[in-house]
């Protein structure tokens, strides 16, 4: 498998709080990783040094086997390869559904307008979304703006996925349909990186788990190894705390 982002010693202090501490983290193309751990642990601030929206106090990241921290590197080009999806949607709530998944093709990657909404259709229907383009954000459910988050970030033709805890703000009864989304995706081949506090999810779609505690990777597995038989005393503790 190719290799496409590469974490090494990752350190993210905010004042003395030391965040991320000596991190190292592969994710390979065509890979499903959850990300689990208790709030504060420093898993989005993880994701957020992956996509650049933090910046990292030390270690390196490499994108096929470039370090985005080099200075000259071509960053607004890098986030266009990493799609985020976050817990609050991020709709832009003055534009209907369609325009939400155009706007960034058109601006960031500049496509024509015609050809982004060809893509914008196309991932709107991997979301079971098209039916809505007309929509706008306030006359959907959280569950369906959720969905359009996803389709918007895939119309970039993202070669990672970023997920943060994307079903954490849902109504309980929304949360399956994001979920399904996502296995829907995973079975795709996308790459994902994915914050979760959805077990079952993480242990059914995961090619592998990261347990994080206070800023370091304490285990990490195949789904049966962290969920079946977790080695670390602080997995067992959270996993029962949580199961
Ligand atoms: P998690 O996503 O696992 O709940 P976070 O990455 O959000 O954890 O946060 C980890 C720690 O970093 C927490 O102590 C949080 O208060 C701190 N933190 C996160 N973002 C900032 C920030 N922008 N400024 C200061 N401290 C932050
Ligand atoms: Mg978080």
């Amino acid at each position: 498998m190719s290799e496409i982002i590469k974490i090494e010693h990752l350190k993210k202090n905010f004042g003395k709080n030391e965040v991320l501490r000596d991190i190292d983290l592969s994710v390979d193309k065509g890979e499903v990783v959850t990300i689990i751990g208790s709030s504060g642990s420093g898993k989005s601030t993880l994701l957020r040094c992956i996509n650049l929206l933090e910046k990292p106090s030390g270690g390196q990241i490499l994108y096929r086997g470039k370090s985005i921290l080099d200075p000259n590197y071509d960053l607004p080009a890098y986030r266009a390869h990493m799609g985020m999806v976050f817990q609050q949607f991020n709709l832009f709530s003055n534009m209907n559904v369609l325009e939400n998944c155009i706007v960034g093709q058109v601006t960031v990657l500049k496509k024509s307008h015609e050809e982004a909404k060809k893509k914008a259709i196309e991932n709107l229907k991997k979301v079971d979304m098209e039916r809505y383009i007309d929509a706008k954000p306030s006359q959907l459910s959280g569950g369906q703006k959720q969905r359009v988050a996803i389709g918007r970030a895939l119309a970039m033709d993202p070669d990672v996925m970023l997920f943060d805890e994307p079903t954490s703000a849902l109504d309980p009864e929304m949360v399956g349909e994001v979920l399904k989304t996502m296995k829907n995706l995973a079975g795709t081949g996308l790459t994902m990186v994915v914050v979760t506090h959805e077990m079952e999810f993480a242990r059914d779609v995961s090619d592998r788990v990261i347990f994080m505690d206070e800023g370091v990777i304490a285990e990490s597995g195949t789904p049966e190894d962290i969920f079946g038989s977790p080695k670390c005393e602080r997995t067992k503790e959270f996993l029962h705390r949580i199961l």
